[in-house]
């Protein structure tokens, strides 16, 4: 039994690169914590960087924007959302396929921007013989699709491509069997809607929910989604801000934080919170404590059941 869910694609809004500062921070930081030994080979500093520096020295959290793959084993794909993430993610399917044409079922959070973005760039798109269905809920996810592949903002037209390409209505909480997968979607906050996924395959959960501003002072909402939550495995987080800001300048932004993702994921009773859709404007540093906060505060505000935390970040795999 597979079922593992890889992230290509982990930052809101919009997609960051590494900067030539950043690298040269991350260098003169791992010196510095290197001083005074001394590696024989590649394989010993490798394992050294590997296991003793610190997360934001040698990783960074994700450049592209939201591109989440649940991997079942099975002959067809399936991934929520196609931002910048849905580039790498096409080049691992067709290198993965070796010239046999792919299944690919997509669910649509929603057709923002960051969230449609790597769609023209999903080389599997090109290639006669596969077949593409779009799952959503919401009524505007072809004109979406279609609108940025069409002159004069895209060279090739969304009729040109080479796929079949379905879209496929699906209803909110109600659970839906597609291929190998039960997939439950439930309505969220945030501008124009956006819808939460629950998956789930032989006993093993797994929420996406992005995008999705919560009021937990607001009982019924937090308990629907505490629902929407319970026991699941696996919960990838909205978690663009930090509490402070989720509650006062960036109040109605439609996004959530760290802080509230623990507490919903604690009152649901859930295993795992992944933090995911990171904000643009901070660097690795700020995201690692943002994680480390996540993590004092779910010790502090325990119950019997421990959570684990993890931040995202472009090229990690785990499994529920
Ligand atoms: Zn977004
Ligand atoms: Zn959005």
């Amino acid at each position: 039994m597979t079922f593992r869910v890889r992230f290509w694609g982990t930052r809101g809004s919009i997609p960051v690169a590494l900067t030539a500062f950043d690298i040269r921070d991350k260098l003169a930081r791992a010196l510095v914590e290197a001083s005074g030994r001394t590696f024989d080979s590649y394989e010993q500093a490798h394992a050294y960087a590997s296991t003793e520096l610190d997360f934001s020295i040698t990783h960074t959290f994700g450049g592209h924007t939201p591109c989440v793959e649940l991997d079942l084993g099975g002959p067809e794909y399936y991934v929520c959302d196609l931002g910048s993430g849905a580039r790498p993610f096409g080049v691992h399917v067709l290198a993965n396929q070796s010239r046999r044409p792919a299944v690919v079922n997509v669910f649509m959070s929603h057709v923002h921007w960051d969230h449609i973005m790597g769609f023209p760039f999903f080389g599997p798109a090109y290639v006669p013989g596969t077949t593409i269905r779009v799952h959503g809920c919401h009524d505007v996810i072809e004109q979406a699709f279609r609108l940025q592949q069409s002159a004069p903002c895209f060279p090739v037209d969304f009729d040109q491509l080479a796929a079949k390409i379905e879209f496929v209505r699906l209803e909110p909480d109600k659970p839906n069997v597609v291929g190998g997968l039960t997939v439950t979607p439930h309505l969220q906050l945030h501008s124009g809607d956006s819808y939460g996924f629950r998956f789930e395959k032989d006993g093993k959960s797994v929420v996406y929910s992005t995008d999705s501003e919560h009021k937990l002072e607001n009982r019924a909402e937090s308990e629907s989604f505490a629902a929407f939550f319970r026991d699941a495995d696996m919960v990838i987080f909205d978690a663009m801000y930090a509490l402070a800001e989720a509650i006062s300048v960036k109040a109605d932004w439609g996004h959530s934080s760290n802080i509230v993702g623990v507490e919903l994921c604690q009152m649901a009773r859930a295993k795992h919170l992944v933090l995911f859709h990171h904000e643009p404007a901070n660097d690795d540093a700020t995201l690692e404590g943002l994680l480390k906060e996540a993590r004092r505060f779910e010790e502090l505000t325990r119950g019997e059941q421990a959570l684990k935390v993890s931040a995202a970040y472009d090229g990690l795999e785990l499994e529920p």
